[in-house]
């Protein structure tokens, strides 16, 4: 794989500026010539148009890949409210073009002082029915997506903080067309409604939700975005906006919430130290905890490691009975270990260990399925899985000309969040993303509710770097605890596979979670069930609404893709 292109290019061109003779200023002049004709190696990979344009202009106006990161998604807030928000939280992973340095930033909501481990019991002490949780004010965790916006504009920002906002600021007020995506998903959601704030944004005045093409038009947010453009992060974490999510989330009728002034103020974006294992000759480089995602992805890879993937090829049901197994093996692990490192030991350097790996990976029959894995470290603790897949999370991936690479997921966690809208943006209801029980098998679980703590994550954004450090990929995926399996399968599809980025990521899915195997319903995979029921598996064939994006580097330069399955582009200009 080529040093990524930046990176040869600026050499290239320091190296000339020392020649003096002007033959050789000629050609500097011409090569220069040359390269500002060509197309600048920069790409944004989002979930929906606009906000990708917001992201292109600004990589165009001379912005970094997090200041294009930043623009993009206040305007996926906007055009994408069921996703993700400046009402949730985020994982950013960040490749310095120059240094080769990854960095991680973990933006993850966190509950309120007052939560405690039975915020998700009933009267009885049986958990509550998810539903009942998610709705209301119970469920919103402290945001953290401005708070990693400021950390991450600091560290790597170029251009102003609120030249950011503009493209928002302009969407919001002179309106959006809704697209089919969110139209149908306001169609069939059952609380949206029940909350006058989100009544009055997404349906007219005969109750019916805004058709497709609708201009939608949300003053409210511009003028909330206008305050954080001018006054920075603080403007959300204290003040006037801190005391009207506050309200919401205390005044939600039925279900409120504990949150206080002192929570949101409290709040810290965190720089965690980055995961990377190898695979054959690259390195895969992955989120730590609080999110599951990084080692659970790592942890699949480096099982995989030790099959030849490439040789049994894509169409092979022995190459996804194993990769099944593989991520099988990982989940076990998962549901036992991961929570927020900040309030339990997590043994992740254990989890990745090459040796343990490949025990792991030993452990694996090509003839039968295990059927269900078990952890295989010893247990300090339990935890509970949850297994749902909601149609909210966005991911985006972004290049800058200076090599500057930024994969982040983002979300608000169930589709629409909490449904508490406050100021024109939605309220996440990530802590449903905690075990509802405090306690399980006669141990407490690692990822109960604790005052201030995160809520484990399964969100998973991704970058490859080869054997000499040179980016290879950025990728990412909503789909809630099958967000691993879907990055698992891109990276799979491409790197040993060799297919293009848009086909990597188009592939049909299919995924493990140590229960039963998953297969996309209506793709040509599904007609590999009985294989795979003959090797022992379970088989469930549903659809399998996945959203990844992101490119790879190839000799011709950036190849991106974006998911077929929801409203994604890829611009370059
Ligand atoms: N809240 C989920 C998580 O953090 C993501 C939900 C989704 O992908 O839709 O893992």
């Amino acid at each position: 794989m080529p040093a990524h292109p930046n990176t040869l290019a600026g050499k290239t061109i320091r190296k000339m500026q020392s020649a003096a003779a002007p033959r050789r200023l000629a050609v500097l002049l011409s090569f220069l010539l040359t390269a500002a004709c060509q197309s600048p190696p920069q790409m944004i990979a989002a979930a929906n148009p606009f906000a990708a344009e917001a992201g292109r202009d600004i990589l165009n106006a001379g912005g970094s890949a997090v200041d294009a990161a930043i623009a993009a998604e206040l305007v996926l807030t906007l055009v994408e409210p069921q996703s993700s928000g400046v009402g949730g939280g985020a994982f950013l992973l960040h490749y310095d073009g120059q240094s080769q340095e990854v960095s991680a930033y973990d933006g993850r909501e966190t509950a309120p002082a007052a939560a405690t481990a039975d915020l998700f019991l009933d009267a009885e002490g049986k958990p509550m029915s998810f539903w009942d949780a998610v709705v209301g004010g119970r469920s919103v965790g402290v945001p953290g997506l401005l708070r990693l916006f400021e950390t991450a504009h600091r560290a790597h920002g170029r251009l102003p903080w609120p030249r950011l906002f503009e493209a928002a600021i302009d969407l919001a007020e002179s309106g959006f067309p809704v697209s089919p995506r969110l139209h149908e998903l306001v169609a069939r959601d059952k609380h949206l409604r029940r909350f006058e704030a989100a009544k009055a944004y997404f349906y007219d005045r005969d109750d019916q939700p805004h058709a497709v093409g609708h201009r939608l038009q949300n003053p409210a947010y511009a003028d909330t975005l206008r305050r954080i453009a001018r006054d920075g992060a603080e403007a959300f974490y204290n003040g006037p906006i801190a005391a009207d999510i506050v309200a919401s989330v205390r005044g939600a009728v039925g279900n409120p919430g504990a949150m206080s002034l002192a929570d949101l103020a409290a709040y810290e974006a965190k720089a965690r130290p980055v995961l990377c294992l190898p695979y054959r000759r690259w390195q895969i480089c992955g989120m730590p905890p609080p999110t599951s995602g990084g080692v659970a992805v790592l942890q699949t890879m480096g099982i995989l490691a030790h099959f030849d993937l490439a040789g049994l090829g894509p169409e092979s049901p022995q190459a996804l009975h194993l990769v099944a197994e593989a991520s099988r093996l990982a989940f076990a692990d998962r549901g036992l270990f991961l929570a927020d490192p900040d309030f339990v030991t997590v043994p992740v350097e254990e989890l990745l260990d090459p040796a343990y790996l490949a025990d792991r990976a030993a452990l694996i029959s090509p003839t039968r399925s295990l059927g269900k894995a078990e952890p295989g470290l010893p247990a300090p603790q339990a935890s509970m899985p949850r297994q749902d897949d909601p149609p909210s999370t966005t991911h985006l991936a972004v290049a800058d000309r200076w090599g500057n690479v930024v994969s982040m997921t983002a979300s608000i966690e169930s589709a629409f969040g909490s449904r508490l809208m406050v100021r024109g943006f939605l309220l996440n209801n990530e802590l449903t993303d905690f075990s509802f029980l405090p306690r399980s098998a006669g141990r407490a679980v690692a990822n109960r509710v604790e005052g201030g703590k995160r809520p484990r994550s399964s969100m998973s954004p991704t970058l490859v770097l080869d054997d000499q450090g040179a980016l290879v990929m950025a990728v990412g995926s909503p789909g809630g605890s099958r967000i691993p399996g879907y990055v698992v399968k891109t990276l799979v599809a491409s790197l040993d596979w060799g297919l293009d980025m848009q086909a990597a990521i188009a592939f049909p899915n299919f995924v493990n979670r140590n229960g039963a195997t998953d297969l996309e319903e209506g793709t040509p995979l599904a007609r590999m069930a009985p294989d795979l029921e003959a090797l022992g598996h379970e088989v469930r064939v549903r659809p399998m609404t996945s959203g990844a994006h992101g490119f790879r580097v190839t000799d011709e330069g950036l190849d991106g893709g974006a998911d077929p399955r929801r409203e994604g582009v890829v611009l370059t200009r």
